[in-house]
């Protein structure tokens, strides 16, 4: 009998009204870790009520306090690292190195929103007129929704709720329905911080959850991360029903390989950015676009190291490439193999050949598609999955003209020495998060994070100013002496 996961409401731990479950699996080997509540829209308003009734003593609470609690929370989060790491490991799949520095990508957000004090800080002008000064002030938005998916169970939930809570405001999370575990610790551990009873409500579910999120007139704001489709209409949604929204969303990030690109850094940072994590991460290199001649040489030794990739479960040590979250995505990224070879790119590696992709867990080993173009799906989709694609062009703007051709605009990477290239791409390139010589550019919780295009809907992005931007509402006061 695995559990049945409980929703987490003022404090406490309540069975959801709803009788429908949804399996939660370990990708690694099929075998079944909980059973989730797909909960009803009546779990959802009692969460609503309780985060009511708690947001106006919490942002009544000195901003002191607050931070204190978020200092207290840090705390036990870094006393249960290991724990933490292994549970993302087991829900998600994803090796313990991956699990270990997305807690530390968590930690680093809730470090951020515990600078609050001064981040809440008004303004004021003294002399606007003859005696007139002008006072900005800045207060939480009341009750706020989060809804994310399955890839990173601790960073992105943490994007959302230490900032949002820290801001003044009452919080509702409602976790993948496919890694769920992991958001239950991260309130009991908030609790235990001493976090007030209803700030922080965890609501477990799917659609109906997400729906009542998206229409509740006690909901003022929504955060989204997940799948392009899903962003699209929680954004529209959401702002129909007079919500602030932010909704992050797919990707398709492209590499530029320069002639003078060190290859050995090259390689071994677009090996660690397309297949880490199963290549299951926003910020994944998926496309790389090697600039100049014969690059031969540049192909073998991307082959080479990932036949070198240690595939497994993420519980073993060694591994370096986990399992895709669910047989499912499996099958969809199977289809995409056949699609790109019916299409005639040329597969330089097959995953599907490595001995863990036909054992127990959702395994594809690490695939490469070389002679890839803009009119094959393969290159036009987002697959989030371990499958590389790579493409040539004569010049560093035809290398910029592809990747600005693709729908997506979340990450783009250049390698190279010259100054002046990077300069071009800074300039050129359409896309939010940009990396020079480095496989995942993924900014820390200081600086904004998102995209453009069908990568991102809305204004403010997640963490740095925007997101103190996007809790927050300003009030501005003029006054004659
Ligand atoms: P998903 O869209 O399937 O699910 C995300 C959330 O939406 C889940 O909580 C899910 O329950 C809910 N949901 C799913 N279908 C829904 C529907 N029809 N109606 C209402 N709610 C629905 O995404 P996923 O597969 O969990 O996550 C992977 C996706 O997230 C990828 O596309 C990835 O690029 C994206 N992602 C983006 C970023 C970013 O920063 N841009 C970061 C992480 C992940």
């Amino acid at each position: 009998m695995s559990i049945l996961l409980k929703n987490y409401i003022s404090g406490s731990w309540q069975e959801s009204s709803s009788s429908v479950t949804e399996t939660v699996y370990n990708p690694a080997n099929d075998g079944v870790l909980a059973q989730v509540p797909l909960s009803t829209r009546k779990d959802l308003d009692e969460a609503v009520q309780a985060a009511k009734a708690a947001f106006l003593p919490w942002k009544n609470t000195p901003v002191q306090k607050r931070a204190r609690i978020l200092f207290k929370y840090q705390q036990l989060l870094v006393e249960a690292w290991d724990e933490l790491a292994a549970l993302i490991t087991r829900e998600n799949g994803k090796s313990q190195q991956d699990a270990y520095m997305e807690v530390q990508r968590g930690v680093e957000c809730v470090e951020f929103a515990a600078g609050i004090p001064s981040l809440m800080m008004g303004q004021i002008t003294p002399d606007v007129g003859t005696g007139v000064e002008t006072t900005m002030l800045r207060y939480p938005i009341g009750v706020v929704g989060g809804i994310t998916p399955f890839n990173f169970p601790m960073m992105v939930p943490c994007w959302m709720f230490p900032m949002a809570i820290a801001c003044g405001n009452t919080f509702i999370l409602k976790p993948s329905e496919r890694t769920p575990l992991l958001a239950n610790r991260l309130a009991e551990l908030f609790t235990e911080a001493g976090l007030p009873d209803g700030v922080f409500n965890i609501v477990h579910g799917a659609r109906e959850v997400v729906n009542g999120i998206l229409e509740h007139p006690e909901i003022k704001a929504v955060s989204f991360v997940g799948s392009q489709p899903v962003a699209e209409y929680v954004y529209k949604t959401a702002a129909q029903h007079g919500k602030r929204v932010q909704a992050l969303a797919g990707a398709k990030n492209h590499s530029i390989v320069m002639p003078d690109a060190d290859e050995e850094l090259t390689v071994k940072s677009i090996i660690e950015s397309a297949f880490g994590s199963a290549g299951e991460r926003c910020m994944a290199c998926s496309v790389v676009v090697l600039v100049g001649g014969d690059r031969d040489d540049l192909k073998q030794r991307l082959i080479d190291a990932a036949d070198r990739l240690q595939i497994g479960n993420g519980e073993d040590k060694e591994t370096e490439l986990g399992p895709l979250i669910r047989q499912s995505h499996k099958d969809r990224t199977l289809d995409y193999l056949s699609s790109g070879e019916q299409e005639g790119a040329v597969l330089l590696r097959d995953g599907r050949k490595d001995g863990a992709a036909s054992g127990a867990g959702y395994f594809l080993g690490p695939t490469v598609f070389d002679e890839v173009t803009p009119a094959m799906k393969i290159w036009q989709d987002e697959i989030f999955a371990p499958v590389l694609s790579i493409m040539q062009a004569d010049s560093l703007e035809e290398a910029i003209a592809i990747a600005n051709r693709s729908s997506f605009a979340n990450g783009a990477c250049i390698y190279t020495g010259q100054l002046a290239a990077v300069r071009q791409f800074r300039e050129e390139i359409d896309a939010g998060m940009l990396g020079v010589n480095i496989g995942v550019p993924a900014p820390t919780a200081l600086f904004p994070f998102s995209g453009y295009k069908n990568s991102f809907y809305g204004d403010l992005h997640v963490n740095g100013k925007d997101g103190l931007e996007f809790y927050t509402r300003k009030k501005v006061m003029t006054v004659k002496a």
